[in-house]
């Protein structure tokens, strides 16, 4: 068995179970262009292959890369590198992203599609239950907070199924959960580079009410969102309605 290295955040699959539960949750259908994100030793990437023409994968481990070249596969298109440098306009689109990501740098990779959201038809991915439970927060929740507005404001999410650290070799300390995310057709956020800034400054200090954290933002009269609410309270809606109240003051200042 291959020895999984941590800096990579290897835990591989090892739930016959749960794998198949995975690919009839993707429905692969054969002209899809589908690109999975972290093949491993290719718990999944195997059974997509049956199912699909062709498929792009890419991989950072090197070992990992002559392993699955080893399977000798013609229908997989193994791309040796780092998810969060991949260019994805070299891939074709609509593109359907798949993984069991690796959970030392799941948020930065899914910040990193988000840029490619145009391209997406959607992703379904393997993440730590707590990241999955973060993006899926309601306000007024302690776990709600940057990756719940951003990826909502962008994508519909839905949690599909809960997975155990049995199901993995070697075995997490967490548990994980299948995330489906579809970008959404229309997003409410017309502003984008704008939007994210003020979520991310509402929440960078989560004690803090609003009207600090956005003190080199905008004041209480410009805007009818209380802001002596912490950031936690604020709905996308809300967050949407100070993005547009920040715009009106003074657009071209802000970026
Ligand atoms: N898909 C396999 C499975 O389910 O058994 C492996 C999943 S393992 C949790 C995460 C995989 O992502 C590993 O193969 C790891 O080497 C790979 N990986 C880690 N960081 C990566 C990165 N920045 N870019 C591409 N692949 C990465």
């Amino acid at each position: 068995m291959y020895k999984a290295r941590k800096r990579f955040g290897q835990n591989f699959l090892i739930d016959d179970t749960i794998i198949e539960h995975i690919i009839a949750a993707i429905a692969p259908k054969k002209d899809d262009n589908l690109l999975e994100i972290g093949p491993g030793t290719g718990a999944i990437t195997l059974p997509l292959l049956e199912k699909v023409s062709q498929l792009h994968a890419i991989e950072i481990d090197t070992n990992l890369v002559a392993l699955l070249k080893s399977f000798k596969k013609n229908n997989l298109d193994l791309h040796q590198g780092d998810i969060l440098k991949f260019d994805l306009n070299t891939l074709p689109r609509p593109l359907r992203i798949v993984g069991n990501l690796p959970y030392n740098i799941s948020s930065p990779i899914l910040f990193h599609l988000l840029e490619y959201r145009m391209r997406i038809q959607d992703m379904t991915f393997m993440l730590q239950k707590e990241v999955v439970e973060r993006i899926t927060a309601k306000n007024g929740s302690k776990i709600y907070g940057r990756l719940s507005v951003i990826m909502r404001a962008f994508f519909s999410v839905e949690l599909l199924f809960i997975v155990p650290p049995e199901s993995f070799n070697p075995a997490p300390k967490v548990k994980s959960a299948i995330i489906h995310l579809k970008p959404l057709i229309k997003t409410p956020v017309s502003n984008k580079p704008l939007f994210t800034k003020l979520v991310a400054a509402a929440f960078s200090q989560r004690r803090k009410t609003l009207k600090n954290c956005l003190k080199s933002f905008l004041t209480q009269q410009q805007t009818e969102i209380d802001l002596s609410q912490r950031a936690e309270m604020l709905t996308l809606a809300d967050f949407i309605t100070l993005t547009q109240d920040l715009e009106a003051r003074q657009p071209q200042n802000l970026l």
